[in-house]
């Protein structure tokens, strides 16, 4: 007798040729931002045009066919995800999938500014943890790394966001002669409030207008110098990201190290990235992209968009090969990381 047939292709598990089973899915629901982070964008940047972004019912549609094919963990981001018109219709309609249980996580990367509105009502919508990047707590420096943002309405989104009952964790790109110095009191303001937070190291995505020298430090120096400070203790701890944690002993907060630069962790990448048009990205440090929008808008079923997304993981390269120094002081990606979030 026959055993059953192949899983048809809608509910396939996706795992990539490097035996790596994708689990995390990333949606960019915007390229547009209501800040310019100085090593995210330039300051003139050109944004999509609105024709080309898929709708929020198409998002929809399209996390559902991720979450079909096995994606537990779905996070939104950008650009600004909250400055995305109407974005609590999507986060309202993909909360069914935590309400059936098919999702295990539905959260977000956000830059803060519009949390104040939105924190009680992501929180409403089941959302249970969020990141919010800041990457210093002078108002002054807060200006000029993001070009015009006023720091106090990302400390009161935050502010509102834990008052709803939302885990916070912060996230902060170190910066060579911006925050190096303020990164333990950034840390100690974070663990204060119960705030994890994670370290990230600058990575040359897209053209910023100035080279990326300038702007890196690597985190190996960062957490050395943490170590004179403070006892930082490894955790075991697999978040299945990229992250690594160490438990600050004085603080009793987590700090977190995410270094594309100075230690590749591609081994056990479980994630792809969506983008606002419905490009898959299969790896965030390189060019691969395959677009899902036709296969979406060419059926209402959703045989054609699987087929496409076997085919796409069928694909994903073994990890990036970020570089920046004198000789490679340009983009690896030419892609602004405002396009698939981070
Ligand atoms: N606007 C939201 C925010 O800032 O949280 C979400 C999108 S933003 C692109 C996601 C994260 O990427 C932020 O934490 C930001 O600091 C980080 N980021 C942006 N450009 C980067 C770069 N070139 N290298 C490293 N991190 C970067
Ligand atoms: Fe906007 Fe986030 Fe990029 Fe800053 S890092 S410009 S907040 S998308």
């Amino acid at each position: 007798m026959n055993g059953p047939g192949p899983l048809p292709s809608l509910h396939r598990p996706m795992t990539d040729p490097f035996g790596r089973t994708i689990s995390y899915l990333r949606v960019s629901v915007t390229d547009r931002c209501d800040l310019r982070c100085f090593y995210c964008m330039s300051e003139d940047m050109t944004f999509l045009p609105k024709v080309d972004l898929l709708t929020l019912e198409e998002l929809d549609r399209l996390c559902a066919a991720f979450i079909a094919k096995g994606v537990k963990k779905l996070r939104l981001t950008g650009g600004e995800p909250l400055v995305r018109r109407n974005l609590m219709s999507l986060v309202r309609s993909l909360s069914r999938h935590l309400a059936t249980g098919a999702l295990s996580e539905l959260t977000m990367t956000t830059n803060g500014t519009q949390l104040a509105r939105f924190a009680q009502e992501l929180a409403d919508c089941g959302m249970r943890r969020i990141n919010v990047s800041l990457d210093t707590l002078d108002a002054a420096k807060f200006r000029a790394i993001t070009r015009w943002g006023e720091l106090d309405k990302v400390l009161s989104g935050i502010e509102a966001a834990r008052k709803a009952g939302l885990a916070v964790k912060i996230n902060a790109v170190a910066l060579k002669n911006l925050n190096e110095e303020e990164i333990p009191a950034l840390m100690q303001w974070a663990h204060g409030h119960g705030m994890a937070l994670t370290l990230i190291e600058v990575m040359p995505m897209g053209e910023i207008g100035a080279g990326r020298i300038d702007q890196y430090v690597p985190l190996s120096l960062v957490r050395a110098r943490l170590a004179k400070q403070f006892t930082l203790t490894d955790l075991d701890e697999s978040t299945g990201g990229p992250a690594r944690y160490v438990r600050v002993a004085e603080t009793g907060g987590k700090l977190g190290f995410i270094t594309p630069m100075t230690h590749n962790f591609c081994e056990s990448c479980n994630r792809v990235r969506i983008t606002c048009t419905g490009t898959l990205h299969t790896c965030l440090g390189q060019e691969d992209a395959s677009d899902l929008r036709k296969p979406l808008r060419a059926s209402p079923s959703d045989e054609l968009l699987a087929a496409a997304i076997d085919r796409a993981i069928g694909l994903k390269p073994k990890g990036h090969d970020f570089i920046i120094d004198r000789r490679h002081n340009r983009p690896s990606v030419s892609r602004h990381m405002s396009v698939t979030g981070g």
